[in-house]
């Protein structure tokens, strides 16, 4: 017994009963849906990095580096459920946690945004002391000044800037950081500015 690629439905004959398909057009109408939710997805990773640079969080490196294995791991599934129906095997189940991974960098973007956008905290100004830079270039491009911590336990900050505030403040300048709470408590940065 095995399932239609096409609507999941238990069969025992090449035909699918639920859905009218042979085994090998439902197999490329799987292929079809996995292609365009994959599309989804990538617009979707591309908007959350956008997003994430828009109300920047002061934990964007981690968050960053978590939302690139999620990226890394969905794709990954992908890749094995598209080569599973290469080979007519049951793909149902992986089938289903890759769609449901599908909207998650929306729904992460929105979070994000919001986050920052519907904030109506103050600001709290955070002195600190920049100990170095660090800039990457590329299609994404990220700015950091490495400010001691202000925080328990922490050593470093490490505070995304825009290109103008990356270029005059130097390494031992003492930096005002403006700090918000955010709307889901991920704390973010609205701007910098030189004592
Ligand atoms: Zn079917």
């Amino acid at each position: 017994m095995t399932r239609c690629l096409n609507c999941g439905a238990e069969r025992d004959s090449d035909i699918c009963d639920a859905c009218g398909l042979g085994s090998t057009e439902a197999e490329f109408s799987l292929r079809r849906k996995l292609l365009n939710r994959t599309a989804v997805f990538l617009l979707g990773a591309i908007a959350f990095v956008v997003a994430a640079n828009r109300y920047p969080a002061l934990e964007l490196d981690n968050i960053l580096i978590f939302i690139g294995v999620l990226f890394f791991v969905t794709l990954g599934l992908g890749m094995w459920v598209e080569r599973r129906a290469l080979r007519h095997a049951e793909v149902e189940i992986p089938k289903r946690i890759y769609y449901g991974l599908i909207p998650v960098p929306w729904l992460l973007a929105v979070l994000l945004l919001a986050n920052g956008a519907i904030d109506s905290s103050p600001a709290h100004p955070v002195e600190a002391r920049v100990i170095g830079k660090f800039s990457m270039p590329g299609p994404v491009q990220s700015r950091r000044l490495i400010v001691d911590s202000w925080r328990e336990g922490r050593r470093v900050e490490r505070i995304p800037v825009d290109r103008q505030d990356f270029d005059r403040i130097n390494t031992n300048d003492v930096i005002v950081v403006e700090l918000h709470e955010g709307l889901v408590s991920i704390p973010w940065v609205s701007g910098v500015s030189r004592e």
